[in-house]
């Protein structure tokens, strides 16, 4: 019987790559993954440390697996990642219990640094400046289903956003070539995956720091050529990077989906300009352009209300904007003060009640905006992916559009008609709901022609025509 290893990844999906890498890892040093920590003989929790809150949870489930530690059934415990390179120091000198601390330049020297311990190396706090970049040839075992994947096409920011710690967690912006993530994409379809997601901290800026100009539209054309891959999508992507040329591509597309999450932050000027967000177009702006572009698209963005010093008129501003700008989807955070940031200094910070106060009005906001948006779909058929059982009950099956990204969007609930996951299908949108949609399949269920990408939703198509994550592998 081999020893069993656990590994409880937080944070968002970049995090989650980091996760995949590791386990491999694991595996090479002689485990098997389990999903419960208490059966496990080394527990890895993998941290977030983007905001308070964050920092907050990963402390609490580094205290938690400590339990299994100090009871004697785990013989190691790691902490790696955002909150290791933000706190590391101090934090092993808080907690005892953790044997190490794998900062995020170190994720790919698990293995080895578990075989120095092995040998007697009692180093316990390893930590750099991050310039690591995974590659091709770093093996990984995903843990989200089958037919989709994430694709990490960077490490690093070279943004200087007056709020945000990541730069100094993830260093400077460092982007993989075409060719490296070309030989990744097909060993994905290869692997059975049908639907890749791509994600850095800023995937506008690809390529960016090798000089020149970003190469996001060369990178497209390339993965679009790999045999097996339906759907690519954009997520994360940098108001200023969203340039004609990249749109004019995503419109006659046949795989990259008319879906961009462009997390705006703001509207105001003022805000823009105190976060260091200022762009030389305005949102609405930039909205009304990438619509005109690509009709049929749909947008997801980031809001932060509560930022130092935004007055009452500067909120009405932003609320009134949703309305205007029509999102399909959005996230609103409240902003909380990040040690070590230039806005954490910042004069005229909010109540929390205040902040709160106005989350919950955008979110209420958005949440008719979506319904309203969804409706649009009804009573059309359009291309799905299976997921497979509904989350939320085994009764009925759960599938995408390609205007919804994993775990964040909503989805489809299929109401009529069977089909295996993993499978592309066209079905009738017959309701819509808040953030979900309900289907029938298509009877017999009809695979969309070609590529899965070409049912651009908003037509009308005719038939014939996953926070916290664990491994157990
Ligand atoms: S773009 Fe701004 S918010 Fe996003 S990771 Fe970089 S610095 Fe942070």
């Amino acid at each position: 019987m081999k020893p069993l290893a656990a590994l409880i990844s937080l944070g968002c999906v970049k995090n989650l790559v980091d996760s995949e890498t590791m386990v491999p890892q694991l595996v090479r040093s002689g485990y098997a993954m389990t999903e419960d920590p208490a059966e496990a003989s080394i527990i890895v929790v993998n941290t977030c440390g983007f905001l308070q809150s964050a920092v907050e949870e990963a402390v609490q489930s580094i205290l938690e697996a400590a339990k299994f530690r100090s009871a004697g059934s785990c013989e190691c415990l790691v902490a790696t990642g955002c909150v290791v390179q933000r706190y590391g120091k101090k934090l092993a000198e808080l907690l005892p219990e953790v044997d190490l601390f794998l900062g995020t330049s170190h994720y790919h020297r698990l293995g080895d640094i578990l075989a120095e311990r092995q040998r007697g190396n009692g180093l316990r706090v390893w930590i750099s400046t991050p310039r690591h970049l995974l590659g091709s040839d770093s093996p990984r075992i995903r843990a989200t289903p089958p037919h989709t994947a994430y694709l990490k096409i960077a490490e690093g920011c070279n943004h200087s956003c007056s709020f945000c710690i990541i730069p100094h967690l993830r260093g400077r912006y460092r982007s993989r070539g075409i060719s490296d993530l070309v030989a990744e994409a097909a060993r994905l379809a290869d692997e059975g995956v049908k639907e890749i997601n791509l994600i850095d901290q800023d995937t506008t800026a690809y390529c960016t720091d090798q000089g020149g100009t970003a190469r996001l539209v060369p990178l497209l054309d390339a993965l679009e050529k790999v045999q097996g891959i339906e759907w690519i999508r954009l997520l994360y992507a940098y108001p200023d990077g969203v340039t004609d040329d990249l749109l004019d591509w995503m419109a006659q597309s046949r795989k990259t989906v008319p879906y961009l999450d462009v997390p705006i932050q703001h509207c105001s000027a003022g805000v823009l300009e105190r976060m260091g967000r200022r762009t030389a177009e305005d949102p609405l702006s930039l909205i009304r352009r990438i619509r005109s572009k690509v009709p049929h698209i749909s947008l997801r963005t980031s809001l932060m209300v509560g930022f130092p010093g935004e007055t009452e008129e500067e909120f009405r501003e932003l609320f009134e904007f949703l309305e205007v700008a029509q999102f399909d989807h959005a996230g609103v955070f409240a902003y909380s003060p990040e040690p070590g940031t230039a806005a954490a200094r910042y004069s005229h910070p909010l109540e929390s009640r205040i902040k709160e106060k106005r989350k919950r009005a955008l979110l209420q906001r958005q949440r008719r905006i979506s319904r309203r948006r969804l409706r649009r779909w009804v009573g059309k058929v359009l291309p799905v992916l299976v997921e497979g059982y509904h989350p939320e009950t085994e009764l009925l099956l759960g599938a995408r559009l390609p205007t919804q990204a994993p775990e964040q969007d909503g989805m489809v609930l299929i109401t009529r008609g069977t089909a295996s996951p993993g499978e592309l299908a066209m079905a009738r949108i017959t309701a819509a709901h808040d953030y979900d949609l309900e289907a029938e399949l298509a009877d017999p269920v009809i695979r969309p022609p070609g590529s899965a990408g070409s049912g651009l939703p908003g037509r009308e198509l005719r038939p014939g025509k996953g926070t916290r994550k664990r491994f157990d592998r």
